[in-house]
């Protein structure tokens, strides 16, 4: 693919109407000035890749995407650093992931350098977008692909469009959860698209998200598609606990959990925290046996977006309720999290060489 060809907005907002924006920002409501866009073409491969005015795209109503659900997505995040520097966390992390969502959906493959490319021209170009690193805020980064050939036959489309847009984030609050277990829904088979991040797999899940919440839950504790006996995820995120004797235990990938970078972050700071971190099997009896035991110390759901959610207890029906710990957010959940965004906005050091400097 060649390079990104940047086609100017010829009317960008004014440093005002920013102002006024990231003063009070929407998460993915406000949208910065400009969009990437590639076209792909079964005989040209990727065309046409550029940077242009954010807006609205002209697609037929055929379009294999909205029919046939051929749709995958990413989220990172570009950080603003106290000295005014902006900086993004693990792009090339995404860039993988978003190339074997394509394998699964039958979408072609963007190369991975193209990816973070794309990703480092829009955040430069809108540079002025990122917000302070004050309250955690940030910009909200959504890369995406969608099947648009108009063809209404089933089989993989011969056209699809890439996209980047991006939306500023604002001030994070820590908002402790208890999680759902829904006895009527899972989230992914085996064999399914739980482990790509596709569209689908969020369409699939909010009549379970609704009635979390109809049970005055956040969210969704979901379990495995076939036995529904081992946790897998919690909402959108990824999800893990801690044990009295120290040990960081999150379910072990198995093909319909989605591997999240924050979580693979998590693991692998774990050891500054004197935490053993352990990827298993865990059953619902299990953790239900842990926390009513006290073996279990505390719970959290991780993932970009929220960086760490702590989970105070769980609700199953039957009028089953158990409570983590005290019922508040637990103080290794907290220091995991402080660690991770201290890492993201420069404050503490980034041993992996994780971060990577956009201007
Ligand atoms: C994106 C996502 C996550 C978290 O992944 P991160 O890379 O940490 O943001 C977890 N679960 C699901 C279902 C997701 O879509």
């Amino acid at each position: 693919m060649t390079e990104f060809v940047l086609h100017r907005s010829a009317a960008p907002s004014t440093p005002e109407q920013r102002a006024e924006i990231l003063a009070n920002p929407v998460f993915g409501h406000y949208f910065v000035d400009h969009q990437v866009i590639a076209d792909h073409d079964e005989s040209e491969g990727w065309v046409n890749p550029r940077i242009e005015a954010m807006g609205t795209w002209q697609m037929h109503p055929a379009s294999a995407g909205f029919h046939y659900g051929q749709e995958i997505f990413e989220g990172l995040k570009a950080y603003r650093h106290d000295d005014g520097s902006v900086w993004l966390f693990r792009p090339e992390a995404n860039a993988a992931r978003f190339v074997r969502s394509a394998e699964r959906l039958c979408m072609p493959r963007l190369p991975e350098e193209a990816f973070v490319d794309a990703v480092r021209k829009l955040v430069a170009v809108d540079s002025e977008w990122v917000p302070d690193g004050e309250g955690e805020q940030s910009l909200y980064i959504r890369p995406f692909m969608i099947a648009s050939e108009p063809y209404l036959g089933v089989r993989p489309a011969s056209g699809y469009t890439f996209s980047i847009i991006a939306s500023p984030v604002g001030a994070y609050y820590d908002e402790p959860v208890t999680l759902w277990l829904t006895p009527n829904y899972t989230r992914a088979a085996p064999g399914g698209t739980g482990e790509a991040k596709c569209g689908g797999n969020y369409a699939a899940s909010l009549a379970a998200a609704a009635e979390a919440e109809a049970e005055g839950c956040g969210q969704v504790l979901w379990t495995d598609g076939a036995e529904r006996k081992y946790i897998e995820e919690c909402g959108t995120m990824n999800f893990m606990y801690i044990t009295a004797d120290g040990e960081l235990v999150t379910p072990e990938l198995n093909g319909s959990i989605l591997p999240g970078i924050t979580r693979d972050s998590l693991l692998k700071l774990a050891p500054q925290h004197d935490l053993k971190p352990v990827e298993a099997q865990i059953s619902v009896d299990e953790l239900f046996d842990g926390v009513a035991s006290g073996r279990i110390v505390e719970a959290l759901a991780c993932g970009t977006a929220a960086v760490v959610t702590p989970i105070v207890g769980f609700k199953a029906p039957g009028g089953i309720h158990h409570v983590v710990g005290d019922g508040t957010p637990g103080e290794r959940t907290r220091a995991l999290r402080t660690h991770l965004v201290d890492i993201q906005y420069g404050r503490a050091e980034d041993a992996f060489g994780w971060t990577q400097r956009v201007v």
